[in-house]
């Protein structure tokens, strides 16, 4: 399927249970809005009559469950109808979560296994549509009034802030589908790579807080705590991949697995889970629809995401470059670093380096062009275990005059005195 198309105002009508899936062109923006009918975009529904613009790239489906007309303007990449989808599946899902919200939401406050509503977990292999899933779940949970709590644990392309973290965040309404998730305060920890192999044993460490810092606010919070959690995962599955999907099943206590498109791993976890009753294991079907992205692909995506927290989504927000001396930045890695000499062992131990031994890291050009995060750690031992309050880019570092350039979103001081460094990077285009 798919065609090339021209650049002219164009209708298509869409019947019951079908979807348009549209890719919009890399160049310029493709503008959508709904005529008649009913049709929604990964679960938020399209206003009537309102022109939407679409950016460049976006990859979505508009999707109908009793028939609409949609008008188009402007030239797409691709666009076709499929009355194929997995939908009913996905929303038969999302009737069953809002069962188990209501029946949390009713028991009383005393039986605190009870008032606890799904923490579900989606997984699958890369390009199974994990993420939209996810949106959608949330989206029609947000619908009904809920608000769930959405956590990320995909560093490579995430949905709430830049690569390279780990994040947790409540959704108050459906998202939409241009301006993705509002960035109100979202409780985010720095990995700082893009593949979790970097640092496993960090990796853990951080979901584990995470999932700490949720539990004690749910502890306080009876609504959030019945509207429950959608997780979504990396798209890695084999061998530390699958270790850590068990880790984070049973780190955030998830108590719904949705397997996307692999039976394989579909069966795998039904076996391993068999002794927790109270966890389901369910196979769903991987869209169509689902676009596949290669490495290149989801490079330029990072980028842009990156590109996006300090510019905005339109190019809307104005970062402030600035100017430090070496001497108020203390920056600091996490694991690997300078091992414990051989002579400080055991006899025929074998030095190992501390995959979450706090490394102070010396200003010089290496720091070009990599992105840090500004931790809200009062003291460095408690770096590992904070959140981070946003991030900045090196852009300069002057040797001579000791002095470090930095953009970050706004003037002024930084929002704590310790950054954390990775290996995540980016070129500004
Ligand atoms: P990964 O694990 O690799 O991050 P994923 O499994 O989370 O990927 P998604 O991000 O959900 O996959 O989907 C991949 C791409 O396909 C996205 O750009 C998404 O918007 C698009 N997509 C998903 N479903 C559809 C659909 N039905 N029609 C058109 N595009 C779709």
């Amino acid at each position: 399927a798919g065609s090339a198309s021209t650049s002219s105002v164009r209708q298509v009508k869409l019947d019951r249970e079908s979807e348009l899936r549209i890719e919009v062109g890399n160049d310029s923006p493709l503008r959508l809005r709904l005529l008649s009918g009913n049709a929604e975009i990964f679960g938020t529904e399209l206003p009537p009559e309102i022109w939407l613009t679409l950016p460049p790239r976006l990859k979505i489906a508009v999707f109908t469950w009793y028939g609409a007309t949609l008008e188009m303007d402007g030239a797409t990449e691709t666009d076709y109808t499929a009355d194929e989808t997995p939908m009913i599946g996905y929303v038969n899902v999302h009737a069953i979560l809002e069962a188990r919200r209501n029946r949390a939401r009713a028991s009383s406050a005393d039986d605190s296994g009870a008032t606890q509503g799904p923490r579900v977990i989606v997984v699958g292999p890369t390009d199974s549509g994990k993420s939209t899933l996810s949106r959608m779940l949330l989206s029609w949970a947000a619908k009904q009034g809920w608000k769930p709590t959405f956590v990320d644990l995909d560093i490579g392309q995430g949905s709430i802030t830049i690569p390279g973290c780990i994040a947790a965040t409540p959704i108050e309404l459906p998202i939409d589908p241009v301006e993705g998730i509002p960035l109100e305060m979202p409780l985010v920890y720095f990995y700082g790579h893009t593949t979790p192999s970097n640092n496993v044993d960090l990796y853990k460490v951080l979901v584990k807080e995470l999932a700490q810092v949720l539990e004690r606010q749910f502890t306080g919070n009876a609504e959030s705590r019945a509207a429950g959690m959608v997780i979504n995962t990396m798209g890695w599955i084999e061998g530390v991949g699958y270790e850590l999907l068990l880790h984070a099943i049973d780190t955030l206590n998830a108590n719904v697995v949705l397997v996307l498109g692999q039976e394989k791993l579909w069966s795998m976890l039904k076996d391993v889970l068999k002794n927790k009753p109270n966890v389901d294991v369910v196979k769903l079907q991987k869209s169509g629809g689902v676009v596949s992205r290669n490495a290149k692909y989801r490079q330029k995506a990072r980028s842009y995401r990156i590109r996006e927290y300090f510019y905005g989504p339109a190019n809307d927000l104005s970062p402030h470059s600035n100017i430090a001396n070496f001497s108020d930045l203390f920056i600091y890695r996490i694991g690997g670093g300078p091992q414990a000499p051989r002579s400080a062992l055991p006899i025929g131990a074998e030095p190992a380096a501390d995959p979450t031994r706090l490394v102070p890291v010396n200003i010089n050009r290496d720091l070009l062009h990599l992105v840090l995060a500004v931790s809200f750690a009062k003291e460095p031992d408690e770096i590992i275990s904070s959140n981070v309050a946003g991030f900045v880019y090196i852009t300069d570092i002057d040797i001579q005059r000791k002095k470090i350039t930095y953009l970050a979103p706004s003037a002024g001081d930084l929002p704590g005195k310790y950054l954390i460094v990775g290996t995540l990077t980016w070129i500004e285009t």
